[in-house]
C-alpha cells in the first residue's frame, strides 16, 4: 500500500508536533499548515488522502475551511477529520452538515487519533457500496430492494420512513449523522420529516427493533449513528 498523505491544519505548535510525530511514526506522509488561508491551497496542491482540521484557527476558521473543501469538486472527496475542543458541539454539528467525516475532541491520545484516522480512511474506501445492495449488519439484514429488514428468523415490519432512516444510518456504520442530515436523506415529497420528528422516528424504530435496538446509538448533542 502506498503511503497515505495527510494534511494537518493546526495553529498550535505542540499539537502540530504531536500529530505530525505520531503520523510519521506510523508511516504517513504529512504536511502541516497553521492557517485556514493556507489549508485550501495545500489541499489542492498536495491532494492528501485525509485532512486533520482544527476548528479554532485565527483568521479563516476551520468551519469555513471545511465549507470551501466540501464545496469544491477538487477537494470534496477528501475525508475531513475535525479536531475540536470540548463544548464545541454546535460547531461539530455545523461541520458534519458541511460534509466533515468525523471529529475528535481535544485533548486526545495519539492512539485514539490514529484509530479515528484509520477508520475514516477505511470507511472512505468502503463507501462505494451500492445503494441497492443488501446490507448485513450483525444479525440484521437490510434489503432496500424489498424494503425489508430481517433479524434472525423473523422480519421486522417498519414504516417507509423508519426503513429509510435505518438504511441511511446502516450504510455507514460508525458515522455520526446530525438530525438535519437524516432529514435531508430520508424526506419524501409526500412526507415532511422535521428534525424533531427524527427523534420520534428513532423511538418507533428502536421499539420495533426490540433486541436489536442498540444498533442505533444516540450521540449526545450531535445526532445518531449505527453501531460499528
Ligand atoms: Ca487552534
Amino acid at each position: 500500500m502506498s503511503k497515505n498523505k495527510i494534511l494537518i491544519v493546526e495553529d498550535e505548535g505542540d499539537i502540530q508536533e504531536l500529530v505530525a510525530y505520531n503520523l510519521g511514526r506510523d508511516g504517513y506522509q504529512t504536511r502541516v499548515v497553521s492557517t485556514g488561508e493556507e489549508a485550501f491551497t495545500a489541499a489542492v496542491n498536495m491532494k492528501p488522502d485525509a485532512i486533520l482540521l482544527d476548528l479554532m484557527l485565527p483568521g479563516v476558521d476551520g468551519l469555513e475551511v471545511c465549507r470551501r473543501l466540501k464545496g469544491s469538486v477538487e477537494t470534496q472527496h477528501i475525508p475531513v477529520l475535525m479536531m475540536t475542543a470540548k463544548g464545541e458541539e454546535s460547531d461539530i454539528v455545523v461541520g458534519l452538515e458541511l460534509g466533515a467525516d468525523d471529529y475528535i475532541t481535544k485533548p486526545f491520545s495519539p492512539k485514539v487519533l490514529m484509530a479515528r484516522l484509520k477508520a475514516v480512511l477505511r470507511r472512505k474506501a468502503r463507501e462505494e457500496t451500492r445503494e441497492t445492495s443488501v446490507l448485513v449488519r450483525g444479525e440484521l439484514r437490510i434489503d432496500p430492494g424489498r424494503h425489508e429488514v430481517c433479524a434472525g428468523e423473523g422480519t421486522i415490519d417498519l414504516t417507509a420512513t423508519e426503513f429509510r432512516v435505518l438504511h441511511f444510518l446502516a450504510r455507514k456504520p460508525g458515522w455520526v449523522f446530525t438530525r438535519q442530515q437524516i432529514v435531508d436523506a430520508v424526506k419524501g415529497e409526500d412526507y415532511p420529516v422535521t428534525e424533531r420528528s427524527v427523534d420520534v422516528q428513532m423511538v418507533g424504530l428502536r421499539k420495533k427493533l426490540g433486541d436489536y435496538a442498540d444498533c442505533v446509538e444516540t450521540v449526545r448533542g450531535i445526532g445518531y449513528r449505527f453501531r460499528e
